[in-house]
């Protein structure tokens, strides 16, 4: 059993952003020297808004944290999922977390599309007109609330321990990361992971400024779910540029303002 001083500790670390820092850098640097396509828009003010609200979701989750742990931990000691230590192996234990923490993803990625209050909180992350590893973070601070909570405490639920949700958040970074950035898998990799991971030939779908295909391919880590589920639209075929990235109503500089962008929320059912 983890100590809620553990607990405490492996969620500040992750709301602290150390997880993220090494990888991102990593990604970025592939991005930059073998970009698959170089983004034909200034990306600088992009980079801007997309940092700026990584660093607000943050520190919305690190005031989050001692609440959260609290109650995940409470959570998980009611739980009738809970680990028993020699019941279930240690690494099989984790492999059974990594899979429910992720089936629980796909799931409330997807009610974020389907419910409109939840659309409102995840429409900026759709709002980009690029791809590029930054869009990874932009996400709306009340998003990054919402998911936090509901992560830590379905997943405590679900027999989940803070140092697997930790594994699992690393995990969905490291694949979330690449599948945003504007880089090409070696064709080995590619097609020994296509059918199982996120890849960006599959995220980029998401992204299509297309209703019908911003609704599918809703996996965060493995791809099998929306295989599973009837949602997968495929992998994105042809060149990147052929692809409109963002919503519709929402590609003017004004609307990609920072301020505009945590007051979409409010404006994104507006009717014009
Ligand atoms: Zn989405
Ligand atoms: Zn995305």
């Amino acid at each position: 059993m983890i100590a809620l001083a553990d607990t405490f500790a492996i969620f500040s670390t992750l709301s602290s952003g150390a997880a993220i820092g090494p990888s991102l850098l990593a990604v970025a640097l592939w991005e930059l020297f073998w970009p698959e396509h170089r983004n034909a828009l200034p990306f600088l003010s992009r980079w801007v808004s997309n940092f700026s609200l990584f660093v607000l979701s943050l520190a919305c989750t690190a005031l989050l944290t001692p609440s959260l742990t609290w109650l995940t931990n409470m959570v998980l000691e009611r739980s009738p999922l809970r680990w028993a230590p020699g019941e279930f192996g240690f690494w099989l234990h984790l492999v059974y977390a990594c899979l429910v923490l992720d089936a629980l993803n796909y799931v409330l990625h997807r009610a974020m599309h389907k419910f409109p209050m939840l659309w409102r909180l995840h429409s900026l992350h759709h709002s980009d007109v690029s791809l590029d590893v930054s869009t990874t973070v932009r996400h709306h601070p009340l998003e990054a609330i919402v998911t936090a909570s509901i992560m830590g405490i379905a997943g405590a639920l679900l027999g989940c321990s803070a140092a697997e949700v930790a594994v699992y958040a690393v995990l969905e970074t490291v694949v979330q990361l690449v599948a945003h950035a504007d880089v090409r898998l070696p064709r080995f990799l590619e097609s020994a992971v296509e059918r199982i991971l996120v890849t960006p030939k599959f995220h980029r779908m998401h992204h299509s400024s297309e209703a019908s295909e911003t609704d599918s391919n809703y996996g965060q880590v493995f791809a099998f779910w929306d295989g599973l589920l009837g949602t997968s639209s495929g992998l994105a075929e042809g060149a990147r540029a052929a692809i409109e990235f963002g919503l519709k109503k929402f590609r003017d500089s004004r609307s990609q303002r920072l301020d505009q962008l945590l007051l979409l929320p409010v404006h994104i059912f507006d009717p014009n």
